[in-house]
């Protein structure tokens, strides 16, 4: 067992019916340096510009990342939290759909995404399609947890990262 698993609560039924949800706020208090490294271990940082995080567990990995490596931070929101211009990634979740936003970029650049837990992939995915939209070449995607019963997550060519698979 990876030492980090005694430090993540499984809460079942939330936020609702069926979903195992994976609490990391006990490994954020414990090890949180030690999450940061190894989240930044393995990837290219010669190629990188900047962290992009996803909104909210993102910002707090992604933004501790991003002061480990002397990289900039930008953070990619829910829908109607950043002030215009923004640019939006509309994706289909099991019931309806969600938005993610990002300011509009002027500074092209590499960046790596990085979320707290990969599920289903579709907010990954989104997330990816915005930098893209946004001027922002992917060049690596960093998850703390992938749920890899729950997907298949592939990107020919983009090294996908993640500290513990499930
Ligand atoms: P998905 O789009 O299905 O890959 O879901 C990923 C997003 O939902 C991430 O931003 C996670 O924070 C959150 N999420 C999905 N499933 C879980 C889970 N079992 N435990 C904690 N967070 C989850």
């Amino acid at each position: 067992m990876h030492p980090f698993e005694s430090h993540i609560r499984n809460v079942p039924d939330f936020p609702k019916a069926g979903i195992i949800f994976k609490d990391i706020t006990p490994l954020l208090q414990d090890r949180l340096s030690e999450v940061v490294a190894a989240m930044c271990a393995d990837i290219d940082w010669n190629e990188v510009d900047y962290v992009v995080g996803i909104e909210a567990r993102g910002f707090v990995l992604g933004a501790a990342m991003a002061q480990l490596k002397g990289k900039g931070f930008i953070p990619m929101r829910k829908k109607g939290k950043l002030p215009p211009p923004v640019i939006a990634e509309t994706y289909t979740l099991e019931y309806g759909t969600d938005t993610l936003e990002m300011i509009q970029n002027q500074k092209p650049g590499r960046v790596v995404l990085v979320d707290d837990v990969l599920a289903t992939g579709g907010t990954l995915r989104a997330g990816m399609k915005l930098c893209e939209k946004n001027k922002l070449e992917v060049k690596a995607l960093a998850l703390l947890i992938n749920l890899t019963f729950l997907n298949k997550f592939k990107e020919d060519g983009l090294p996908v990262k993640s500290v513990l698979n499930y």
